[in-house]
């Protein structure tokens, strides 16, 4: 095994293939206030984090986890899933909201797993409890957990709102409490080379997280940042480039590290650069040649 690959993880935990059915729990994020389009960090359009499938408005819980259910069950035979509440920041709300949330979503499938996505700056030790009081030795609670970089530099550069402090607070909460965390990692932002990749990627391995997720950097339509492309102060990693970025992080990993992502999915409609990318699995394989033609794999050069 090169790497600790995410849907191994998932097969050989529930011995069947899960599905994780992402939502849109209605949440903004406090880098947007309570306004959707007011501007947040400059890689990010007014529709926040989501996947092309959970569309571009807000329905109703009940309506989303319906339809993705169904097409999944058609499409694949689902029976078992993972709740993930993807868009914008799913714990920014006062927590007796939250809990209602989180509840109603749960009831309406056969769910074995609770994933939330959100930012540092959105947990604090009531909602760290409340996230913590959904973990059975049956059931995992994650925490996908947006850093980027471990640069406070480039987090102001590119207005994430939160500084690495707050990261790393927010980050032990969380597994103080049992709670699964995984890490995004975004390569390619501006002012970033591989030597400051790898001081986030040492960093982030020291904490040991129990994921993580690989970007390579995505400039949605509407984004602060594609106006500073448009005023040609930009250039992008090609695929080979961030392959290779993903290679490195990898040796650097605890060996226990899922690894989740390889690459950022930006639905078609709203992406806007880099234009030519291989897709995610012609970047699988192409990593795994580049592991195995230099003979490493996951934690070759991670160090307790
Ligand atoms: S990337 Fe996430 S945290 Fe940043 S503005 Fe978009 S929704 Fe908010």
């Amino acid at each position: 095994m090169l790497f600790r690959q995410y849907s191994k993880y998932l097969k050989d935990k529930y011995n069947e293939t899960v599905y994780r059915i992402g939502v849109d729990g209605g949440f903004s994020c406090p880098n947007r206030g309570n306004n959707r389009h007011n501007p947040g960090c400059s890689y990010c359009d007014v529709y926040g984090v989501r996947a092309a499938y959970i569309g571009e408005s807000f329905q109703p819980l009940e309506e989303q986890i319906r339809r993705s259910a169904a097409v999944m069950r058609k499409r694949y035979k689902a029976e078992t899933f993972i709740l993930y509440f993807q868009a914008y920041s799913s714990t920014f709300a006062p927590v007796d909201k939250l809990k209602k949330i989180y509840d109603h979503g749960l009831s309406l499938a056969k769910f074995v797993e609770l994933v939330v996505s959100t930012r540092p700056d959105c947990i604090n030790e009531k909602i760290a409890d409340l996230l913590g009081s959904y973990v059975r030795d049956d059931f995992d609670v994650w925490v996908e957990l947006g850093l980027q970089s471990a640069h406070d530099k480039t987090l102001d550069r590119i207005n994430r709102g939160h500084d690495v402090k707050r990261f790393e607070r927010a980050y032990h909460m969380l597994r103080a409490r049992g709670i699964k965390v995984a890490v995004h990692l975004i390569f390619g932002l501006p002012d970033e080379d591989r030597p400051e990749i790898l001081e986030t990627v040492r960093y982030l391995a020291a904490l040991k997280p129990d994921g993580v997720k690989f970007h390579n950097l995505h400039i949605p339509t509407g984004s602060p940042l594609y106006k500073e492309y448009e005023a040609g102060e930009l250039s992008f990693p090609d695929s080979y480039r961030h392959m290779t970025y993903v290679a490195d992080a990898i040796e650097m990993l605890p060996p226990e590290t899922i690894i989740m992502r390889l690459t950022t999915d930006t639905p078609h409609q709203r992406h806007q650069l880099p234009g030519a990318f291989l897709n995610k699995s012609q970047v699988y394989d192409l990593l795994k040649k580049e592991l195995s033609s230099r003979g490493t794999r996951q934690g070759s050069l991670y160090k307790e």
